[in-house]
């Protein structure tokens, strides 16, 4: 019988979303070779550079990373940003398919004004900058007051808090970059405030982040009761987890503490507290206009319930005083190239089951795919799933794999005539190594390394 040709595909971004798409591409055909282009020298996306440096068993998916990129139908191109280095358009033309999975680098502005002062920051940056992110790493958040306000109530929202208000000694042991664990050990803030426009009901992070701030060691809740209003009755209609979550918030909130509590409480240099049913309205600036000072809020009410509920302005405003904000209001996806079929309103590629409309052999998986929600457990099974549209395409003969592709060989033409060096997956292995080492000498899992990006500038990894 006639020989087969391989299955040509790429991918494009290396975070939970590439590497799972690949596995599962890899595991399901023999016949598939699969190669992965990420705009970073280095690989794993949001595990490395959005992942809290406090949870390090959330990084263990990096071993099963591992393991599908050192099969032999895998192979790693780092330093390729695809859309400028190489176009989606040059990439279809040398693969059988190609997977979108770029996730979602934008980030959603507050549209307030002020937002642009110094001491703003979006979440998206500070996490960059405490995980040693290229971009953010300038960043220098000034820390020299007190209060903090974080807009938004997610996981990302809490990760920020509780970095914040961590003691160094824990930090230390942790992957934080050298630079950000320097200037928290100078920071100032001792109180860190959570804004989220609607109630205790409407929170969007797990109970785990809430538990972990309920026992940072040196550190109080501070509550308002009265935003707790009826939520004890409405405890029985809510589905499990939330129910969890919600009872925690109240317990803390609302019950009185034993006496060692009571005691480790007031002797807490530091605090931290929800604030429900406030939206942004300005952030205030400092006399001169060069910084922050601190924060107008809409008091709202809510209108309806549970999941659903509404927040509506009620008229009333409230100041804080504070010279850090930082809006964690969500992540967004870009279209990296003008011919994708892009919702720019819901920031999504359109897609029928990870099948990009209107454009065959062209799929899309993670963040890219459903927005930015959700944890990596479910940008797994999104990720599986589009592996699943694009074998049935393959097993069904809706791919052509008649027509021969020459796959990564045409792209390195492409990238060598440009000037842009791939990094490979047994030179990230290298990197890795150095990082590990230099970690063991100060007593970290591992200290991120600079080094130089395709451009040639000095960048931190
Ligand atoms: P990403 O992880 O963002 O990967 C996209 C990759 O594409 C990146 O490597 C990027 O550099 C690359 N890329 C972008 N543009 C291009 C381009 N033009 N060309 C080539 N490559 C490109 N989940 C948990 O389960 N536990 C947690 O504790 C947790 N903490 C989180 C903390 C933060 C701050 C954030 C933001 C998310 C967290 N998540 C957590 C969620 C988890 O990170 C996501 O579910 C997951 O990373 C999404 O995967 P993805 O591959 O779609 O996107």
């Amino acid at each position: 019988s006639q020989k087969k040709n391989t299955f040509k595909v790429c991918i494009v971004g290396s975070g939970p979303a590439g590497f799972y798409t690949a596995q599962q591409l890899i595991k399901a055909r023999q016949d598939v070779e699969v190669d992965i282009y990420e705009r970073l020298p280095v690989p794993f996306g949001l595990v490395r550079f959005g992942v809290a440096p406090d949870h390090p068993e959330v990084k263990n998916v990096i071993n099963t990373f591992t393991q599908t990129a050192r099969q032999s139908r895998c192979s790693f191109y780092g330093n390729v940003d695809v859309g400028t280095d190489v176009s989606v358009e040059e990439l279809r033309q040398a693969y059988h398919a190609v997977v979108l999975s770029y996730g979602a680098e934008g980030n959603r502005t507050m549209g307030v004004p002020g937002e642009d002062l110094a001491g703003v920051h979006a979440a998206k940056d500070f996490v960059g900058w405490y995980n040693g992110l290229p971009s953010c790493r300038q960043l220098r958040p000034d820390l020299s007051s007190e209060t903090a306000v974080i807009l938004g109530q997610g996981n990302v929202a809490l990760d920020v808090a509780r970095v914040l208000l961590s003691p160094l000694d824990i930090l230390k042991m942790t992957d934080i970059t050298q630079p950000a664990l320097e200037a928290l050990a100078e920071s100032q803030v001792r109180r860190v405030l959570i804004v989220g426009r609607r109630g205790p009901v409407q929170v969007a992070c797990t109970v785990k982040e809430v538990r972990e701030m309920v026992n940072l060691p040196n550190a109080r809740p501070e509550m308002v009761g009265a935003d707790f209003e009826g939520v004890a009755e409405a405890l029985k209609d809510l589905p499990r987890p939330r129910k969890r979550l919600t009872e925690l918030m109240l317990k803390t909130a609302l019950e009185v503490p034993g006496e060692k509590e009571q005691q480790r409480r007031s002797e807490a240099s530091h605090a931290w507290g929800f604030r429900f049913f406030r939206s942004p309205v300005e952030i205030l600036a400092d006399p001169e206009r060069s910084r922050t000072a601190g924060i107008r809020l809409a008091v709202n009410r809510l209108e309806g319930s549970g999941e659903g509920a509404r927040a509506v302005l009620t008229g009333e405003v409230e100041d804080v005083t504070c010279g850090l904000v930082i809006s964690s209001i969500g992540y967004k996806s870009l279209p990296i190239d003008p011919s994708l079929p892009f919702d720019s309103r819901k920031a999504i590629v359109l897609n029928n089951m990870g099948r990009v409309q209107r454009a065959a052999g062209l799929y899309c998986s993670g963040w890219l795919k459903t927005g930015p929600t959700g944890v990596i457990a479910t940008t797994m099974n999104n990720s599986f799933d589009t592996a699943r549209s694009l074998v049935e395409d393959m097993d069904l003969g809706t791919l052509d794999v008649s027509v021969v592709k020459p796959g990564s060989q045409s792209v390195a033409a492409l990238l060598e005539k440009r000037g842009v060096k791939p990094v490979t997956f047994s030179d990230w292995e290298k990197i890795d190594r150095v990082e590990l080492s230099r970690g063991e000498a100060v007593g970290k899992p591992r200290e991120k390394l600079s080094v130089t990006d395709h451009n040639g500038h000095r960048q931190e990894m």
